[in-house]
């Protein structure tokens, strides 16, 4: 079962992040990584945000993150989440790509126990039309980040 109802709009890939989406219906996590300066940006762009280099490949991640930040929606912005519970929204800072975040969902933690920090690990949830999305659950506390 899928954190969110089915009924949500699937993302429609672009020519930029198509590869995004395709790594995600085999279960595997790729951020676009530019080879001129080493550093991995997200979304996708066809060159590097930060020095505009189109020298750029797709790289796998471990998938293993922490909450940044998230909120908790009460509202039914889509027909789809009439009814359904409150439900939340998290930016996931990943462990492995230097400062890139996600915008998703954490499917396991109860609004009451989000916390910035959380280690999370990504999981892959059917959208309910068959595509495969990235979402995250929570990780083993051994994998929290040392201060
Ligand atoms: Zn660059």
């Amino acid at each position: 079962m899928s954190y969110l109802p089915a009924g949500i709009p699937a993302p429609r890939p672009t020519v930029d992040d198509a590869p995004f989406w395709a790594a995600c219906q085999e279960q595997r996590l790729v951020i676009r990584h530019c080879e001129a300066c080493s550093r991995f940006f997200h979304p996708p762009m066809p060159c590097c945000p930060r020095c505009g280099s189109f020298d750029v490949a797709w790289k796998p991640v471990s998938g293993q993150g922490s909450i940044y930040t998230w909120t908790v929606g009460h509202q039914a912005i889509h027909p789809a989440l009439k009814d359904h519970g409150p439900y939340n929204v998290c930016v996931i800072l990943l462990d492995d790509a230097d400062d890139v975040r996600l915008v998703t969902n954490v499917v396991d933690v109860a609004p009451e126990e989000l916390r910035i920090g959380l280690p999370v690990a990504v999981c892959f949830e059917e959208a309910g039309d068959g595509t495969l999305l990235p979402r995250f659950r929570r990780a083993d506390e051994q994998g929290e980040r040392q201060q």
